[in-house]
């Protein structure tokens, strides 16, 4: 299983939007797909239709209770695309987990002995925090959405940081499998110019697909669907479905690599 984690420490850039459609549009082209909320917030699992009334297992006991993966896993109604849910409980886990040994790495102990799909996707909350680190302990590679505004690069030198500490301490072949750029608005020169500065500055690691901000993208969570349901043809599906035959395409080096 190739694990991807989605993150950015920056809040509302796109991870959890880009998070539920990569993982509808895998899916859709029929890898076994898995999507692990690990946000407390859990905006995946209600934008998958999946609430928190409904008391199965979450990521919480994954993390904290050492629950398997297949007993915190539940079906969206799409087709080999499964989720792991989170609830407001997760977001106790950082200090719970304080005195707990190798707490970085709970999430990679559960996901090493889960089988049954071909790919993971894991949605990180927006911090650098406990979750976050866990994430990206598990992953063999990260994907970064980046949203065109004035501070992204700021905010992305930080995330590279912590990266590269993650890979002298826990997990060395972590890989960046690209950095996608959000919320693009054309009629806004600030949003061309910083799309240009990023590319610029990371050259092929930004993948060409750019993510339009698009209003269907951001109604279909509260219909509890992903956009590539909600509406397929809508700009923002598209994008997501060329970024994602973008991202398959750079899946066989990471999957050497794993
Ligand atoms: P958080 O850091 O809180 O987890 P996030 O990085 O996961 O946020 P999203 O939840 O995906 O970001 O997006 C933030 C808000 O912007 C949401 O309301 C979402 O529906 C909306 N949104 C995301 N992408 C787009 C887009 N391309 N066009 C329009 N709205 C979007
Ligand atoms: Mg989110």
């Amino acid at each position: 299983m190739i694990t991807i984690a989605i993150a950015n420490q920056k809040g509302g850039v796109g991870k959890t939007t880009t998070a539920v459609n990569l993982a509808t549009a895998l899916a859709a082209t029929g890898w076994r797909t898995l999507l692990v909320d690990c946000d407390p917030q859990g905006n995946a699992s209600t934008g998958l239709g999946v609430s928190s009334g409904e008391r199965k297992l979450s990521s919480y006991d994954v993390l904290v209770d050492d629950a398997s993966i297949a007993s915190a896993i539940h079906s969206t109604g799409i087709p080999k695309l499964d989720l792991v849910p989170a609830t407001v409980d997760l977001s106790g886990a950082e200090v719970e987990l304080v005195d707990v040994p190798h707490r970085t790495g709970r999430m990679r102990q559960a996901l090493s002995t889960h089988s049954g799909h071909d790919i993971c996707f894991i949605d990180c909350p927006p911090s650098l925090g406990l979750l976050t680190l866990n994430a990206l302990c598990a992953a063999n590679t990260l994907l970064v959405p980046l949203q065109c505004e004035f501070f992204a690069l700021e905010g992305l030198s930080q995330l590279l940081q912590t990266v590269e500490q993650v890979r002298e301490r826990f997990n060395p072949s972590l890989g960046i499998i690209g950095v996608a750029l959000t919320m693009f608005d054309k009629r806004n020169r600030l949003t061309d110019q910083v799309s240009d500065d990023v590319r610029d500055c990371l050259g092929d690691l930004v993948f060409e697909s750019v993510i339009p901000r698009n209003v269907r993208l951001s109604e279909a969570p509260s219909h509890g669907v992903p956009a590539l349901i909600y509406d397929h043809s809508c700009r923002g599906s598209r994008a997501y479905m060329a970024l994602a035959r973008e991202l398959i395409g750079r899946l066989p080096a990471e999957r050497a690599a794993a």
